[in-house]
């Protein structure tokens, strides 16, 4: 309905909010800890009891921050809320963690992932999980035919080289290890730990912007997260890529 709330925290992946304004609802951003990235349990309570959201959309692992939430504090949630809770496992793949177990115990649970950080962003295939009842509802507004044929016959033949696509991502997390401990070995930096194919880190204050451009000018290409201002202040994100990418970007750095 219009006037419906959506909330997540803040920072989390930025196309809930645009989603949610763009469709005329009401959304809430609650703070995440400033220091750890986690979520603030009470913060989170307080305004699902002041707003009563139809959805809560909690990214896990969180996207830009990498971490994954605490997972009491999640259940906490899901069992607070009166409305939808959709726990987004784009990031599965990397994480080793999931909530898809959780499915039969909350009636209120859905868990979305997507085949686009698996390397198959260009397929445009997602899906959810969760209650019957509730599936066969969002079946009802489902446009006819809205995933095409050659994605399907893609995904299918993606599924019978499963042994790729794991070898792929038992190195990018490989990777990941070593270029957050380089990052660390620097000593200029705060990096934050990630379950992610990306890391968050912070610089001293001030130089993330100059460290964006300068690492641009050499061909190295990362997201710089500090013009959003609040918690992403100095931060700066880097995607796992190629070994020969991730030295090009510590080499740059
Ligand atoms: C990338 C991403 C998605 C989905 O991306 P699609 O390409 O639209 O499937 C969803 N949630 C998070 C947190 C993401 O980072």
């Amino acid at each position: 309905p219009s006037g419906a709330s959506v909330l997540a925290p803040d920072p989390s992946f930025v196309m809930y909010k645009q989603v949610s304004l763009s469709l005329g609802l009401n959304y809430l951003g609650v703070p995440l800890n400033s220091e750890t990235f986690d979520l603030d349990l009470k913060a989170m309570l307080d305004a699902i009891a002041l707003h009563n959201p139809s959805l809560v959309f909690l990214a896990y692992p969180n996207n830009p921050t990498g971490n994954l939430f605490e997972k009491e504090a999640v259940i906490e949630i899901i069992k607070a809320c009166k409305g939808l809770v959709i726990v987004d496992e784009a990031y599965a793949p990397f994480a080793n963690a999931s909530f898809m177990g959780e499915l039969g115990k909350f009636d209120n649970l859905l868990v979305m992932r997507t085949l686009s950080k698996l390397g198959l962003a260009g397929l445009r295939l997602g899906y959810l999980a969760g209650h019957p009842l509730i599936i066969q509802e969002l079946n009802k507004i489902r446009l006819p035919y809205n995933i095409n044929i050659l994605t399907q016959a893609t995904a299918e033949f993606a599924l019978q080289h499963s042994d790729l696509f794991n070898a792929q991502t038992a190195i990018l997390c490989s990777e990941r290890s070593r270029v957050l401990s380089a990052l660390e070995a620097m000593s200029r930096f705060c990096v934050y730990p990630s379950a992610a194919n990306f890391i968050l880190f912070r610089t001293h204050p001030d130089q993330a912007n100059t460290l964006f451009e300068h690492l641009k000018k050499q061909g190295v290409l990362i997201k710089n997260m500090s013009p959003q201002g609040g918690l992403m202040k100095d931060c700066l994100r880097v995607t796992i890529g190629k070994p020969e990418e991730n030295d090009a970007f510590l080499q740059a750095l």
